[in-house]
């Protein structure tokens, strides 16, 4: 399993990243993405997410 996000549907929130225990997910301008080898499936950043951006790929 991986955990992606659909940056078409990210609006940049963050939610995500106070959401994750592994601080897998990472933001550079803006652009949100998961690290997949920080990654424990925990599923909290997709839970947390207002907008549907995060899934299973
Ligand atoms: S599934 Fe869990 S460990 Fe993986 S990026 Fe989301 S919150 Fe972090
Ligand atoms: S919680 Fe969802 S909308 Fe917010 S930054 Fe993360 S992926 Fe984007």
């Amino acid at each position: 399993m991986a955990y992606k996000i659909d940056t078409e549907n990210c609006v940049a929130c963050g939610a995500c990243i106070e959401a994750c225990p592994e601080g897998a997910v990472l933001e550079k301008d803006s652009v949100y993405s998961i690290t997949a080898d920080k990654c424990i499936d925990c599923a909290s950043c997709e839970t947390a997410c207002p907008n549907g951006a995060i899934s299973v790929a």
